[in-house]
C-alpha cells in the first residue's frame, strides 16, 4: 500500500471539482494529470482529493480522462470565459457603455 504525505495549499482558484456522487474512484484522473494535482488521499473506490489547485494548467486531461459523465468539472477563470467583442460589432449601444 502506497502511503501519501501531502499538505493542502491554499489557492484562491478552485479548478477542479469531483461529484463524489458519480466519482466511482477509478483514479484514472489522478494518472492523467501531468501537473500532480490530484492525489489518491482517500483510497482505492474514492474520489482523489485535489491538493494543489493553484497549479492548474486547465489542459482538460483530467476530465477527457475520466469514464464517468460529469464526475469531474473544469472551472476556468473568469478571464479565461470573457468573449472580446470588436467595439464596430457593438454598434451605437457599446459606445455609449
Ligand atoms: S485540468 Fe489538467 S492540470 Fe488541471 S487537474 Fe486536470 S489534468 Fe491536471
Ligand atoms: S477519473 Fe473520474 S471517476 Fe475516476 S477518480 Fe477521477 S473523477 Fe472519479
Amino acid at each position: 500500500m502506497t502511503e501519501y504525505i501531502m499538505e493542502y495549499v491554499g489557492s484562491s482558484v478552485m479548478p477542479i471539482w469531483i461529484d463524489e456522487e458519480k466519482c466511482t474512484g477509478c483514479h484514472r484522473c489522478v494518472e492523467a494529470c501531468q501537473t500532480d494535482i490530484l492525489l489518491p488521499v482517500n483510497g482505492k473506490g474514492k474520489a482523489p482529493a485535489v491538493v494543489y489547485p493553484g497549479e492548474c494548467w486547465y489542459c482538460g486531461a483530467c476530465v477527457m480522462e475520466c469514464p464517468s459523465e460529469n464526475a469531474i468539472h473544469l472551472r476556468h477563470p473568469l478571464m479565461n470565459r470573457a468573449r472580446f467583442i470588436p467595439l464596430e460589432e457593438l454598434g451605437q449601444k457599446g459606445r455609449e457603455v
